[in-house]
């Protein structure tokens, strides 16, 4: 197990142990939430990994797992760690076996959603004729350097923490519209101002919001995490 060169050896261990922790109070509660999600980013250097990963999800009880694209648009940087097209073969025999792991423990998964958008260039926008984007009440993206975004796909800051109060900014008019316009996405063209929504990463947690606030919407039957 190799740990990033700031974190200390142990951190990753204790981690673990206060994850698995979680997972036996809420079983010894009968309760279902926090719910856990595990997010991965799939690089070239973690490819052999994913099942690593997966495998580590079912150890811990997680109730999601996520695996999603590097972000290189507008990092060029990025570009030599994203997984090359000739490792897609290997990522996809990889994702298909965790699948089949994550599928038999009940843990819910994006792998077919990750793939299509690997292999078909599936456009995520699909999804956003069925469903409202929840974002601007889930989710604030802070800068190092006090920007804020209403999403890590906005290209339009809505403030800057070191002028402005969070909550100020949190309630601006400026964020009341991103949410407005982010809420019509599924009427509208499918993309919110400022926004590179056919890269969007966020859908699960769309997804599951709205299967929350629309259960019983015989629409959603086919979202499929
Ligand atoms: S990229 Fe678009 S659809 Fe995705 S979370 Fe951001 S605003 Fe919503």
């Amino acid at each position: 197990m190799k740990t990033h060169p700031g974190i200390k050896e142990n951190t990753f261990e204790t981690l673990k142990k206060n994850l698995i922790y979680l997972a036996e109070r809420k079983t010894a509660l009968n309760i279902n939430t926090p719910e856990l999600t595990l997010v991965m980013v799939v690089i070239d250097r973690n490819m052999e990994d994913l099942m690593n990963f997966a495998e580590f999800a079912v150890e811990i009880g997680a109730d999601n797992v996520e695996y999603i694209h590097l972000r290189y648009k507008y990092n060029s940087d990025l570009l030599e760690i994203a997984p090359a097209k000739d490792h897609f073969p290997m990522i996809k025999n990889e994702l298909l076996k965790a699948k089949s792991l994550l599928n038999s423990k009940g843990l819910n998964n994006n792998i077919d959603i990750f793939l299509s958008q690997l292999l078909e260039n599936h456009n995520i926008t699909e999804i956003y004729k069925k469903i409202s984007c929840y974002v601007g009440w889930l989710y604030v993206y802070v800068q190092a350097n006090g920007t804020v975004y209403p999403c890590c796909h906005s290209y339009v800051p809505l403030g800057d923490i070191n002028k402005t109060s969070m909550e100020q900014i949190w309630n601006s008019t400026a964020y009341q519209k991103f949410r407005k316009q982010a809420l019509a996405i599924n009427r509208s063209k499918g993309f919110v101002d400022g926004c590179n929504c056919a890269e969007c990463q966020n859908y699960l947690a769309n997804m599951r919001v709205h299967k929350m606030l629309h259960p019983l919407n015989a629409l959603y039957k086919n979202l499929k995490l």
